[in-house]
């Protein structure tokens, strides 16, 4: 039996497989969420100088996702390969770096058990097939533009709009949604936040998101098609206006301080691409409609 009859016929053996693979991909995540914002800003600042007709930097040793390797920022000692074991690592150092003994913050392992969960998710909602597989990468990619925007306030363009232009060729194929509705989603999904943001504008004279945001949902109407929108952005003010209230609560912050949207939307995105059609009609159902 080939490995393909084997994730076929036993779901749970391909959610298992997601649940690793995930756990793996969420221990890379760690590492692109960390150093994404970093490498675009160094890039930034030397297209500033250079614009600005200013000396540039001295080089630099290299720095990308690949070089230089994971060390710990307490004592730099460099993380053997055993030391780098998604989640098991941690539970057996005990949150500890093996050399120094300093504490790692538990967001890491957290990252990657989300990841993990999330993965193992999509792997029994679809079952094994192209879905699930488009579905994972999707996720994964939304789980990191999530982290770098709650870190940063940035949605990186180097991560939305492929991913945006990925959900189209998806859909093209009509796998998620048929292409008619997946290109209506995606411009209409831009359209909207553009408009509220401007209206939020024109109104106030603050800037309420970032452009980031328009694109994010585009994207999401890409893979989901126009009709996930609606649910997407009730959801993602529901959870925004719960999570923010708990936010400003726990920080004592005035409300000026920016709370980004994008991990909000990101979440009720992914939840009515998911069970949007079940949602929907339960409400229906409970309102009397049906
Ligand atoms: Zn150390």
């Amino acid at each position: 039996m080939s490995l393909t009859e084997v994730l076929t016929l036993y779901p749970m053996a391909f959610v298992a497989s997601a649940l690793v693979l995930g756990l793996i991909v969420g221990s890379f995540l760690n590492v692109l969420v960390w150093r994404l914002p970093k490498m675009l800003e160094r890039d930034w600042r030397a297209q500033a100088l250079e614009v600005l007709g200013l000396a540039p930097e001295p080089p630099s040793a290299p720095y990308n996702l690949m070089q230089p390797h994971s060390q710990c920022p307490h004592c730099a000692q460099p993380i053997r390969p055993w030391e780098n074991i998604p989640l098991l690592s941690y539970l057996w150092l005990r949150g500890r770096c093996a050399h120094c003994k300093a504490g790692i913050s538990p967001r890491y392992p957290l990252t990657e058990l989300a990841c993990g969960l999330i993965s193992a998710l999509v792997a029994w909602h679809f079952g094994f097939g192209w879905p699930a597989g488009l579905l994972l990468v999707l996720s994964w990619g939304l789980l990191a533009m999530s982290l770098i925007d709650a870190d940063h306030q940035l949605l990186p363009d180097v991560l939305v709009l492929p991913l945006l232009w990925l959900g189209l060729i998806v859909n093209s194929f009509g796998l998620l949604a048929s292409l008619g509705d997946a290109l209506w989603g995606a411009v209409l999904g831009y359209l909207f936040l553009w408009s509220v943001f401007w209206l939020f504008k024109l109104l106030t004279g603050k800037d309420g998101m970032g452009h980031g945001d328009f694109k994010l949902l585009a994207l999401l109407g890409a893979w989901g098609g126009w009709q996930i929108l609606p649910l997407t952005l009730l959801l993602s003010s529901l959870v925004g206006a719960i999570l923010g209230t708990v936010m400003l609560r726990l920080r004592q912050e005035k409300t000026s301080t920016p709370i980004p949207f994008g991990p909000f939307l990101t979440i009720a995105g992914w939840i009515a691409m998911l069970w949007g059609g079940q949602i929907t009609d339960f409400y229906l159902q409970f309102v009397g409609f049906q």
